[in-house]
């Protein structure tokens, strides 16, 4: 059953918990994220990031799309159908025309005004579609430039400008940057909580955290106490599923199966973990009062 972000993260926020948003690149695997999302009974913000690594089965995006589309529809928990780190506002466009009830416009390497101006223009946009809107103040950056040293004072969010952004935008859930950083990074000082803190003070729109894989879990449990209201988690799901999907090449249907079902097993419990640490473990019920009661 599809939602959108905000009627998910309202629910999540009143009752301080975190949805676990992972990013889907093939069919098969967002079937695999649904599946380990229905099995907890927990709602889902099932993501995708138009990026040229994704590897869609039928080599073709848009007729799988539609496909994960459909299953979201179909699911029986909560599902937001989310387009994950948008550069700009054509893409946000083409992915909107696709069905998708939610999208994150990512202009955080931006000037703030530059960053405010397409964001306003993306949440116009997004009105007409009744597509929730995330955004990004600070940046979360890419690991990789990380590995010696952690990020720059300068990438994370400023405090000062959380209250005119959020304003002046009207977002449904904005990004923050206090300390992760995508991909392959070990956060090896810690989250900056005082940030944290200082910027849930200032601002009631629910709050995102970027690249928390490979972040220890008493440290995102800790941030979800303060008001992180969904948890971004890409490169610890894909690393285990890849591994062990390569560790078997089916060579008959059975073994297809067999594949799928490992894959399944491998992902589960480290998806399971993300929702312990979230809370959102069980949550699908909150949903059953609404209007669209699953
Ligand atoms: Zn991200």
């Amino acid at each position: 059953m599809l939602f959108t972000l905000s009627e998910i993260l309202t629910v999540a926020q009143k009752n301080k918990y975190a949805v676990v948003a992972p990013d889907f690149f093939s069919l098969a695997f967002a079937q695999v994220l649904l599946n380990c999302a229905e099995e907890n009974r927990a709602p889902i913000i099932l993501s995708y990031c138009d990026n040229k690594t994704n590897t869609f089965e039928l080599n073709d995006e848009v007729k799988c799309i539609q496909l994960v589309r459909e299953l979201s529809v179909s699911a029986q928990i909560p599902v937001v159908f989310h387009l994950d780190h948008a550069p700009s506002i054509e893409v946000i466009h083409k992915y909107l025309d696709l069905g998708f009830n939610s999208v994150m416009i990512d202009a955080s390497s931006r000037p703030m005004d530059e960053n405010i101006e397409i964001t306003q223009k993306v949440v116009e946009l997004a009105k007409k579609y009744n597509a929730s809107v995330e955004a990004e103040l600070g940046h979360v950056g890419n690991g990789s430039d990380y590995l010696v040293k952690d990020p720059s004072e300068a990438d994370l969010t400023n405090v000062d400008q959380v209250c005119e952004f959020t304003s002046q935008t009207n977002v449904d859930a904005l990004a923050i940057s206090i300390g992760t950083q995508h991909g392959f990074y070990r956060n090896t000082s810690g989250l900056h909580f005082d940030l944290l803190e200082r910027i849930a003070q200032s601002t009631t729109v629910p709050l995102v955290l970027h690249g928390t894989s490979g972040t220890e879990h008493e440290q995102i449990k800790k941030a979800v106490s303060l008001g992180i209201c969904k948890l971004n988690v890409f490169t610890d799901l894909f690393t285990m599923y890849e591994k062990t999907a390569n560790a078997i090449l089916p060579t008959n249907l059975e073994q297809v199966f067999n594949q799928k079902l490992a894959c399944l097993n491998a992902v589960k419990d480290i998806y399971s973990s993300f929702l312990k640490t979230g809370g959102s473990l069980g949550k699908s019920s909150d949903f059953l009062c609404s209007d669209k009661s699953i």
